[in-house]
């Protein structure tokens, strides 16, 4: 549970856990999904990919808002670009961009066999240079309908300053592990904090936290799904 780092579920009991995939997420992921799935949990930093339930998740948001022009910043094998290019319609468009082309290319053959690589626009390199030369152009202000950020947790406030002027009003942007593995309620004396990797990222978590709270130009939602997501609307 909240003290195993390999355990994606913030829930209550793992059992709790296993209902709701086996129920509800299971049985109606898309093949190439599990497939793709099944592939990265044989890689050896498969705790970086979002857990099914959350692939699920981000197909309903991209779904509900209608989103064409997307963004993804932190792709690893490609679990939540494949959930967002399935949802997407058949023009629908993704920047991706990673630091890593390699665990990219892990995941592509299950992404071109699944018929949506043309959505997707994929860029090798640090994200932040990228954002910036993109608002550089008046055009990409306001272009983006949803944007998902899964990536270094350094930068997630320099994402948003730079995210907020391109998603449009009335656009999503989703922060991913808000909740850290729990560890941003945990008691100072907590064994999960002694986790060097926990530790380091936590003060950079709560930071975020407090500035999405704070900041009046969005709506936000924080969900205990996977390891804490934070949908952000801008409203302003
Ligand atoms: N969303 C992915 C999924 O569903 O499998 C998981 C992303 S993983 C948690 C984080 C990714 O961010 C890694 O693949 C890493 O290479 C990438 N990354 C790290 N620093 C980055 C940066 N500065 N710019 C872009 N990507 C970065
Ligand atoms: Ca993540």
């Amino acid at each position: 549970m909240i003290g195993d780092v390999n355990n994606k579920s913030l829930l209550q009991s793992n059992e709790l856990y296993q209902y709701i995939l086996e129920t509800s997420v299971y049985p109606r992921e898309p093949q190439c999904l599990t497939e793709l799935r099944q592939l990265t949990s044989k890689h050896p930093s498969n705790v970086m990919a979002i857990p099914a339930e959350e692939g699920q998740l981000l197909s309903m948001l991209v779904k509900l808002i209608g989103a064409q022009n997307t963004m993804e910043i932190g792709v690893y094998t490609g679990s939540s670009l494949l959930a967002t290019a399935l949802a997407l319609s058949h023009d629908g468009k993704i920047l991706a961009m990673d630091t890593n082309r390699e665990y990219y290319e892990l995941g592509l053959p299950i992404i071109e066999k699944a018929g949506v690589a043309h959505k997707i626009d994929f860029r090798e390199g640090p994200a932040l240079p990228l954002l910036d030369q993109l608002i550089q152009d008046e055009n990409n202000k306001g272009a983006y309908d949803f944007v998902f950020i899964d990536a270094d947790k350094e930068n997630y406030l320099n994402y948003h300053k730079r995210v907020i002027e391109l998603v449009r009003i009335g656009g999503l942007i989703g922060y991913d592990n808000t909740l850290w593995y729990g560890s941003v309620a945990a008691p100072p004396n907590a064994p999960l904090l002694d986790m060097k990797h926990i530790k380091h990222y936590r003060p950079l978590v709560l930071e975020l936290n407090k500035a999405l709270a704070i900041d009046p130009r969005i709506e936000i939602c924080q969900l205990p799904v996977g390891d804490g997501i934070t949908i952000c609307r801008r409203i302003s």
